[in-house]
């Protein structure tokens, strides 16, 4: 059971500031780092120490930039599904302040480009699909599609949110903020409901420092945070969606698989960085072994 996830990849310099700047205003960062980002890169990355076999789809550029995702991501993930187009290797400029707050801006030529619909290697019967909000809505919806008709279980990560016409997938993870922008109301159980309703087979919502709820077969339940001094919360959703569908196609439970998701993400977020926050595969293995005899 292969775990492909489709998405986008970006180089990120990210700026730490002692307080994000007002419209107009310069401020000196007191640290910077670059590094590889990209909703669909950061979820595959965290899937692959979550022990799953992934298969990566995102496009680079022709140019310096697309060595240095490459060189970053060789040790993490094969990287022969990464196509080069004709355009710049996209890049984000992240603003992160004394209180983990966060500010991201993303040039994604490459990503509003790329169409994986050629790709020889594509999700079948008992494998996986994990997509963001990265790539073109109508892209997305049609790799969607063409999954499920080929009998793969389809995850959905809508981030960044462009529409509010979801396109349909089994499992929707979205943070409050989203729940609250497609579904209308502020209340993340009311709004996976009607996630639900709108097609999604199970719905996850995730709360920041209250963890997640999750709502299987209509009924909701809250899986909690563990309590933690938060440093850096980016890449914290990309975290919980990665490890969360890496543990699901290694053929654990929904349930068990967001317990471990939430736990990862709360690590993440004690560490500053997108993917350098990301917890080790020793790590994971921990949280899956200890989540597994929690439960058990
Ligand atoms: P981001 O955009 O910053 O990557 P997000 O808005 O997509 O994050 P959140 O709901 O803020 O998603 O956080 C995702 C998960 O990260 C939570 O479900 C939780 O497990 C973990 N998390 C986030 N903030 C905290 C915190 N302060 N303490 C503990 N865990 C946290």
């Amino acid at each position: 059971m292969a775990l492909h996830v489709v998405g986008n990849v970006c180089v990120d310099d990210t700026f730490y500031v002692d307080r994000l700047p007002r419209p107009g205003e310069t401020v000196n960062a007191v640290a910077s780092a670059r590094g590889v980002g990209g909703k669909g890169a950061n979820q595959a990355v965290a899937a692959a120490r979550s022990g799953a076999e992934v298969v990566f789809r995102a496009a680079l550029g022709a140019d310096a930039d697309a060595g240095f995702v490459r060189a970053a991501l060789a040790g993490e993930l094969p990287l022969d599904g990464l196509a080069v187009l004709d355009t710049p290797t996209d890049r984000s400029t992240i603003l992160v302040d004394r209180t983990g707050e966060n500010i991201v801006v993303t040039a994604a030529a490459s990503a509003m480009a790329f169409d994986p619909a050629g790709f020889p290697v594509r999700p079948g019967r008992g494998d996986y699909l994990l997509m963001q909000g990265n790539l073109r809505a109508d892209v997305t919806g049609a790799c969607l599609k063409r999954a499920k008709d080929r009998g793969a279980v389809t995850l959905l990560n809508p981030s960044p949110l462009g529409s509010t016409a979801l396109p349909t997938a089994d499992v929707v993870i979205v943070n409050a903020v989203e729940a609250e922008a497609l579904a209308g109301c502020t209340d993340p159980a009311e709004a996976a409901h009607r996630l639900s309703r709108d097609g999604a087979a199970s719905v996850v919502v995730t709360l920041g420092a209250e963890g997640a709820l999750l709502l299987e077969r209509g009924e909701p339940r809250l899986l909690p945070a563990p309590r933690v001094v938060a440093v850096d919360t980016s890449g914290a959703g990309d975290v919980f969606a990665g490890v969360l569908s890496g543990c699901l196609a290694r053929g654990l439970p929904l349930f068990d698989a967001v317990a471990i998701g939430v736990r990862a993400a709360a690590v993440a977020v004690t560490r500053r960085g997108t993917l350098a926050a990301c917890p080790s595969r020793p790590e994971i293995a921990g949280l899956i072994n200890g989540t597994s005899r929690d439960l058990s």
